[in-house]
Formats: structure tokens, C-alpha cells, sequence
């Protein structure tokens, strides 16, 4: 497929990217590693007249175990070895997005970013042209849940759950100064305003707070084939235990919802055992996902699997085996 014509323009540093943003009003997007949105743009999807490439901004660069630059690849923090240490279950869970010719090129700030996914949405414009469009493309209504106020594409990135349970923040960057955002506040109930990120602003990096380094953490996915696919859905979770016994315990999944749905267990589970409570964070956990018919697997499967997942993924941990995906 032929992308659609764009001026690209590739600013050295955030100030003059800021300032492009400035002049291009709505007509532009950025473009980190380009691997989900030139996919979109090839589907002749929303297209802008501007590209401003985030590359060349040393500020989104740099990899450490507290800040990661939002422009990072990621087999570059994946691969980091300081990273590996801290994070084990976050390196695992980057090794199970995509591909590594994915990984290579696709960023950490533009994964969190990912455009939330749908069968009527993710097709060609000859596929749009013959089974019809929708909001979320040329049209006015939602083909899944037909009235025109919401759309429920799916959010289907690995990484947000994972960073949400290590209690990570993202710092972005506007002509009106900085600001940190919480991601367990950062995402919205709607597939096209998906976020709380303004259309003039940027993430600059991730940040992890020092103390989550001590968590176990991990991430199980779901997908059709696991060389290759976005989830159907993933869950992760963290938890710091005294023996058995609960100190801090976070849940959230993906790809079963708008949002990721996050959950901190600590209050409601503090000093009671792991082990007697797996099932009853994990059916919390299935309780709340909410899929639409809008991706492979059978919405019924899905939300099934969030319990399944969650109580392997639980009990896993709270033994000390950190793999990630089935
Ligand atoms: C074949 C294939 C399989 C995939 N499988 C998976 C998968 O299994 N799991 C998964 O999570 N993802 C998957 N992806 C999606 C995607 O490749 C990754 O999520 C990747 O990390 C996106 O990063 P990018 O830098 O390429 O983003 P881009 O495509 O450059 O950007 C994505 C979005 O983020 C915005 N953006 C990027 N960086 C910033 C920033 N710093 N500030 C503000 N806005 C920004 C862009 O404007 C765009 O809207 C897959 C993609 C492909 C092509
Ligand atoms: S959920 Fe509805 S509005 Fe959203 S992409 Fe799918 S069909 Fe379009």
C-alpha cells in the first residue's frame, strides 16, 4: 500500500517541535517510530498534512531504571541491562509486543499512544468504501454499539498495565509549560478521545518511581498468534508480600475495554494471604472488563481469560516465576 502525501518535518529540539505544533494547529501528527501510525495512514485513516518526527529530540532520549525517554525503543529498554534488573516483568512483557523488526523502530511513548483498535476501523479505505465507515473514520455513527456518542474501539497496548501497576507517571510537554500525569488517570472511556494528552502536546518521558523496582511484577497476553498480534487481552500485576501475607497488590488488564482498567488491591486485601485471595482479585479483575465484538476472539473468551489469566499470573509471582505470556 502507497502512503498518502505529507510534509514531514523533523525538529532538533522540543521547543521547535512545540512551536511547529503551534503553527500547524489541528493539521498535524507526530511521529515517533511510525510503526501504528503510517499503518493508519496507508488505510487512508485521519489523515494529517503535517508529520513533526520526534527522532532528533535528545530530551525523549535515554534509558534509566527511574526515566525513560519517551522516544526509547523498544528493544532499547528492553535490552537495557539495568532495566532487566529492576524490571524484569516489564522487559518481559516489551519481548512479547509485535515483532522484533517492530520493537526495533516502535517507541515506548508511541505504545502508550497506540490508536485503540477495531474490525470496522483497522481496514482499508476499499474495505471502508464497501462495508461501510464509521465515527471513528468517514462517517457519523459506530458500527458495534450503533448510536453516535461513543466508540468502543478497544485500547490494545501491552505496555500501559504494566507501567500502570509500577505506578508510572508520563511528563509531557506543552507551550503552556510541563506537566506529570498519573497513568492510572491518563486514559479515557472513549475510542476516539482516548486520552488526556491535548493535541499540542508531547510525552517526553516515562517515569518510574524508585520503590516499585522492589515489586514483582509480570504480564500475561492473549493473542491469536503469538509471533506477531496486538493482544485480545493482557493483564499484569504487582505485588510486594511478606511471606504470603499482602504488603501492596495492583491489577490491570488491556484489550478488554475502551481503557485499560486499573485496580489497587492493597486497602481492601493488606495481611491476608496471597493464595486465599488469588480468585477473588480475579474475578474482580473479569468483573470489570467489558469487550465489544470489535476484535478476533469471542468477547465471551476474553473476559473469561482476564480470570484465568489473572489468578496463573498471581499465583506465578507470588512463587517466583516471572514469565509473562502463555
Ligand atoms: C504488525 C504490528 C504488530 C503490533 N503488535 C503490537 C502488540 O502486540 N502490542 C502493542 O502494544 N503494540 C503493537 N503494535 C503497535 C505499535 O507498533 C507499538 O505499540 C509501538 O510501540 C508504537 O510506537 P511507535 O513509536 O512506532 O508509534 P507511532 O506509530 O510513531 O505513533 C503512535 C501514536 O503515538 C503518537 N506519538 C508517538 N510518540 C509520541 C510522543 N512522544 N508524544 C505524543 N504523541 C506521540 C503518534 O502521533 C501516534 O498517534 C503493532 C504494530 C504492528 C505494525
Ligand atoms: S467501536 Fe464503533 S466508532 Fe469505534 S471504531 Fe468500531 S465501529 Fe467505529
Amino acid at each position: 500500500m502507497i502512503l498518502a502525501p505529507f510534509e514531514l518535518h523533523r525538529p532538533e529540539t522540543v521547543d521547535e517541535a512545540l512551536r511547529l505544533a503551534a503553527e500547524f494547529g489541528p493539521d498535524f501528527d507526530w511521529i515517533a517510530g511510525g510503526t501504528d501510525l503510517l499503518q493508519n495512514y496507508k488505510n487512508r485513516l485521519n489523515l494529517k498534512g503535517h508529520l513533526i518526527a520526534l527522532d532528533r529530540l535528545s530530551d525523549l532520549q535515554g534509558v534509566k531504571p527511574g526515566r525513560i525517554g519517551a522516544g526509547a525503543t523498544l528493544a532499547e529498554v528492553s535490552s537495557n541491562p539495568d532495566m532487566r534488573e529492576r524490571f524484569p516483568g516489564l522487559c518481559d512483557a516489551i519481548e512479547h509486543v509485535a515483532s522484533p523488526l517492530v520493537r526495533n523502530a516502535g517507541t515506548i511513548g508511541g505504545n502508550l499512544l497506540v490508536e485503540t483498535r477495531c474490525h470496522y476501523f483497522n481496514q482499508t479505505i476499499f474495505w471502508r468504501g464497501t462495508k461501510g465507515s464509521c465515527m471513528k473514520a468517514e462517517s457519523d455513527e459506530c458500527l458495534v454499539v450503533p448510536q453516535k456518542e461513543t466508540c468502543y474501539a478497544a485500547y490494545s497496548g501491552d505496555l500501559a498495565p504494566v507501567l500502570m501497576v509500577l505506578g508510572a507517571s508520563i511528563a509531557v510537554a506543552s507551550p503552556r509549560g510541563n506537566r506529570t500525569i498519573p497513568l492510572t488517570k491518563f486514559y479515557r472511556g472513549d475510542g476516539i478521545e482516548k486520552n488526556a494528552l491535548e493535541k499540542d502536546e508531547l510525552i517526553v518521558a516515562v517515569e518510574i518511581p524508585e520503590e516499585s523496582a522492589g515489586l514483582r511484577h509480570g504480564y500475561r497476553k492473549l493473542r491469536v498468534r503469538d509471533t506477531l498480534d496486538y493482544p485480545e487481552m493482557g493483564v499484569a500485576a504487582a505485588m510486594r508480600l511478606k511471606g504470603d501475607r499482602i504488603e501492596t497488590l495492583r491489577c490491570a488488564t488491556t484489550a478488554v475495554d475502551v481503557v485499560p482498567q486499573y485496580v489497587d488491591f492493597t486497602d481492601s486485601h493488606a495481611g491476608e494471604s496471597l493464595h486465599d485471595v488469588a480468585d477473588v482479585v480475579a474475578t474482580e479483575m473479569q468483573s470489570r472488563a467489558d469487550p465489544r465484538k470489535n476484535t478476533s476472539m469471542p468477547v465471551g473468551y476474553r473476559k473469561k481469560m482476564v480470570r484465568v489469566f489473572c489468578h496463573r499470573l498471581l499465583v506465578d509471582l507470588a512463587e517466583g516465576r516471572m514469565v509473562a505470556s502463555e
